[in-house]
């Protein structure tokens, strides 16, 4: 389940951005793009676990997926798609060159003083 391991590095992340203190994560935002191949309801689960414990014990996760763009290797044109592969709208080439969409952001940490 790489979930688990993506939620680590999340952690981790986030753990690196509070600094020392007394603080407790309240929210989590996150961009995600369509091609990273996370399942988002996996990744939600997974990070419930690898947070327990922690100061984001209990936070909750803000998911915005975005769709993934792809260069044609065929004709060449851009193009936007949801999910793991797309296939050009032009000459139906599947895949091509990813440009964007394989990217896990994080956006924002929303505290409070414990
Ligand atoms: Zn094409």
């Amino acid at each position: 389940m790489h979930e688990l391991s993506i939620a680590q590095d999340l952690l981790e992340k986030v753990e690196e951005n509070l600094g020392p203190g007394g603080v407790r994560v309240l929210r989590i935002d996150l961009k995600i793009g369509s091609a990273a191949g996370i399942v988002l309801e996996s990744l939600r689960f997974a990070f419930e676990i690898a947070a327990a414990g922690t100061r984001a014990e209990g936070a909750e996760l803000s998911i915005v997926s975005e769709p993934a763009r792809s260069r044609c290797a065929a004709c060449g044109i851009l193009f936007q798609f949801d999910g793991m592969i797309g296939s050009c709208p032009r000459c139906g080439r599947l895949g091509g060159e990813l440009l964007s969409g394989n990217e896990l952001v994080l956006q924002s940490i929303e505290v409070a003083d414990v």
